[in-house]
């Protein structure tokens, strides 16, 4: 799963960035909202971190202007205010959901997630493909009760086919979801990751759909 994070002030984007890496996010930045706009609408981010007071263009009209242009990622909107005219604003604009600073990291982390598998389609917070359990609130995976051990890279590519499952997932998207802007993508290291997967669980959930991709399915039985 991949972030945007819009945040002008420095300390604040690069602790935002560091807690959501470190919850299992492939995390993007944008500094003012030209590049929130561009980022937000070039990318297929899980979801995006939006400051409303941003320069150059404010985040509330960042948000019009996404939505306006068919971009519906979820929304998580950071407000210095608490007003309710301006949620009321936020959430005309197409925000998802709000959260008013000074926050904690953890909320920011948890709303997120909930937001992602909403927008998924996913009711309930854990996830589950035949032994295995995806849950969502606290990011970690169990296969028969046993904890999965998944390098971030991997934990990226599986959350991901867990929020889409019996969907054919291209090579291409996973990569989308799983590396950042900056990272070099090379076309054989999703199989590679999928393989090293399937090795780290009792059974095989992930099918290859040959020339097309992956496809997460239950076990048959
Ligand atoms: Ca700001």
């Amino acid at each position: 799963m991949r972030i945007l994070v819009c945040e002008d002030q420095p300390d604040l984007r690069r602790s935002l960035g560091r807690t959501l890496e470190g919850s299992g996010f492939a995390v993007d930045h944008a500094e003012d909202g030209m590049e929130a706009l561009k980022y937000g609408l070039a990318e297929p981010y899980d979801a995006i971190v939006l400051d409303l007071g941003l320069p150059q263009i404010d985040g509330m009209s960042v948000l019009h202007r996404w939505r306006e242009e068919g971009c519906h990622t979820p929304v998580l909107i950071l407000t210095a205010r608490s007003r309710w005219s301006d949620k009321l604003a936020g959430f005309n604009a197409g925000a998802d959901d709000f959260v008013t600073k000074p926050f904690e990291m953890d909320e920011v982390v948890l709303r997120l997630r909930a937001l992602i598998r909403r927008s998924a389609g996913q009711s309930s917070a854990v996830l589950t493909c035949g032994p295995i359990r995806l849950y969502t609130s606290e990011g970690r995976v169990s296969d028969n009760g046993m904890p999965v051990d998944l390098t971030p890279q991997e934990f990226r590519i599986f959350t991901y086919l867990m929020h889409h499952p019996n969907r054919i997932i291209s090579r291409q998207t996973l990569a989308q979801h799983v590396y950042d802007r900056h990272s070099e993508r090379e076309s054989n290291v999703i199989d590679v990751l999928i393989s090293r997967i399937r090795r780290k669980l009792s059974v095989n959930v992930i099918q290859t759909v040959r020339g097309q991709g992956y496809r997460l399915t239950p076990p048959r039985g």
